[in-house]
């Protein structure tokens, strides 16, 4: 699927609570498409009130449905029909992802929807597969511990790929027997509720999985602080990370995930291989999404002897870049999710230019005939570590570019002072790479690639201020269960 009509989408909205939609009085949010600015529908805010009734439903249902008691293996089987459901649900999903998000629906399509499904299938694979442990004591005692779910998991997501964070979200959470209310951002709220329909339809009780719409200031905090939410996963900024952490410590010393923001940096020396590939990796690491990705790569730094080379490769990849709307099939480069995002992208390139930046190419808008917030890949130059584009999360396809003659500087280049969400590194030394990895203080570091691949089991997560604890891999599955140890006496 490469295009549709954004006029021919039927967008259902509402909170999902219990099992169905419910209406929503009180005041509403304006949800616009990001690729022509038109308001095409709105969404109720969740109050404390309908926060209640949807952690109440969540908690009832996590007691009376079975859920967290069934075998496992039965649990596993709902969710990989869940999963069936998705995927064979991506001519409804993909469109509705992509009509009010940055995503393209050939992308969508392709990728967002089977890799949602995925992985559900991934987590339901370890329902069964994963308890707790016996311990070593003498033969008068067994020692063990029980892996047992929290009860109901708050979960609030971004915009950036709406239905792959919720996913990350849900996904472990519900395979350890949880229940889960989920926020997504009030920018993208609407396919997650598809999402809920299927999990019902796959045979997920009623009350589950919940879904509840609003802004962060009323419906997210009230959600967090919510007595009955024993543990937030939280994908988005590290502004509203660190608000959510302290909220929890305020209310009752919540576990937190948090999957923040990033600055994540490429590295590239001067005997990386095949330096067209190269050129293509950083150029699609900061346009894809338009820039729009967590992990980013922002900042390229480049051995001096290849810079220009480099420089040159990339620019000619921007230049290849045709702005669009989600629905069209031409368009290679997504749009921005909103005009004050643009805005802020804008203002950050002009401060760095102010102050002393270069721009190569980039720096504006896309013409007048697309009517969305398009902004244009950008490559910075003569910028130091204080320049406001290395130095700030972005959220848009610019692109630093800073030289370096040794591993050292390299490095030094390498560590931001908030930051530590990724990094990539091209070399043809595996001695150097190996050197790379281990000084670089970043959660995830690529060697000759830039990118997840479709394997489940590496887990993603940040050091320093990007963040605590793991969405994928094993760790994300065992972050929704706690472990009870239970020391049993033999000598009665
Ligand atoms: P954001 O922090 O503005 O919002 C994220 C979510 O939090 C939204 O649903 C929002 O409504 C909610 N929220 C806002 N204030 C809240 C509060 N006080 N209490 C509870 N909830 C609140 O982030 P965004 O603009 O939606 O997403 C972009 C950010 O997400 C970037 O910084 C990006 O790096 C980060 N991100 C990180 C990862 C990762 O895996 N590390 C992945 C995707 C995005």
């Amino acid at each position: 699927m490469d295009r549709f009509d954004p006029l021919t989408i039927n967008v259902r909205s509402g909170h999902f609570i219990g099992g169905d939609y419910v209406d929503a009085q009180g005041p509403r949010i304006e949800v616009t498409r990001p690729s022509d600015g038109v308001v095409y529908a709105s969404v109720p805010i969740a109050d404390a009130a309908t926060i209640d009734r949807a952690v109440q439903d969540a908690w009832t249902a996590f007691r009376t449905s079975g859920w967290a008691r069934i075998a496992p293996r039965e649990r596993a089987r709902v969710l990989r029909r869940f999963a069936d459901l998705v995927a064979a649900d991506a001519h409804t999903l993909a469109p509705l992802e992509a009509l009010g998000s940055t995503r393209p629906v050939r992308d969508a399509f392709n990728w967002d929807v089977p890799f949602t499904a995925e992985g559900i299938r991934f987590y339901a694979e370890f329902a069964d597969k994963l308890g707790g442990e016996v311990a070593a004591t003498d033969h008068d005692h067994l020692g063990m511990t029980i892996a047992e779910p929290y009860g109901v998991i708050g979960a609030i997501a971004p915009w950036n790929f709406p239905l792959v964070m919720a996913s990350w979200k849900i996904a472990p959470a519900l395979a350890a027997g949880n229940a889960v209310v989920l926020k997504p951002s009030e920018m993208t709220p609407f396919s997650v509720l598809r999402l809920a329909e299927l999990a019902v339809e796959a045979g997920v009780p009623p009350g589950i999985f919940n879904v509840v719409q609003g802004d962060g200031r009323t419906t997210g905090d009230a959600l967090v602080r919510h007595p009955l939410i024993a543990k937030v996963t939280f994908t988005g900024s590290t502004r509203t990370g660190a608000a959510i952490m302290a909220a929890c410590a305020e209310t009752g010393t919540k576990p937190v995930t948090l999957e923040l923001g990033g600055k994540s940096p490429q590295i590239v020396f001067a005997d990386a291989p095949r330096l067209d590939d190269v050129a293509r990796r950083i150029a699609g690491a900061i346009t894809g999404n338009a820039g729009q990705v967590c992990v980013a790569g922002s900042r390229l730094l480049v051995e001096r002897t290849i810079a220009d080379q480099l420089a040159e490769r990339v620019q000619r990849l921007f230049s290849e870049l045709r702005a669009g709307a989600t629905w069209s099939p031409d368009a290679t480069l997504a749009p921005i999710i909103s005009e004050p995002q643009a805005a802020r992208i804008e203002a950050i390139v002009g401060r760095s230019i102010t102050g002393g930046a270069t721009l190569r190419c980039g720096g504006r808008r896309a013409d007048a005939s697309t009517p969305g917030a398009f902004y244009m890949p950008t490559l910075l130059t003569d910028v130091t570590p204080h320049t406001d584009a290395v130095r700030d999360e972005i959220f848009g396809p610019v692109l630093t570019l800073q030289t370096f003659d040794t591993e050292d500087e390299a490095l030094a280049l390498a560590a931001h002072p908030d930051y530590g969400l990724a990094a990539g590194v091209h070399t043809a030394d595996l001695g150097r790479a190996l050197r790379m990895v281990r000084g670089i203080e970043a959660g995830t570091v690529w060697v000759n690639r830039y990118g997840r691949t479709s394997d489940f089991m590496i887990p993603t997560g940040g050091y320093k201020r990007s963040g605590i604890g793991k969405d994928l891999g094993r760790q994300a599955y065992e972050a929704n269960l706690r472990f009870k140890s239970v020391l049993i006496d033999a000598r009665v």
